[in-house]
């Protein structure tokens, strides 16, 4: 048996259940997560367009 582990990860960001698309370079990511744009809606955003675009995060089902 072997024992995977994952030093990491960040606690701060939730895991995700598979792969979202995301909405600023328009493909499937596996780093995706659910983030507000400018107008307020809510979109995923890969890990990469998170860092150049400075967008924040939805860190739950909160209005
Ligand atoms: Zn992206």
């Amino acid at each position: 048996m072997q024992q995977r582990t994952q030093p990491d990860q960040d606690p701060t960001i939730p895991p995700t259940v598979g792969i979202a698309w995301c909405a600023w370079h328009e493909a499937y990511s596996n780093t995706a997560r659910p983030v507000r744009d400018s107008s307020g809606a809510r979109l995923f955003a890969c890990y990469s367009c998170r860092e150049a675009y400075d967008l924040p995060l939805i860190a739950d089902d909160q209005q």
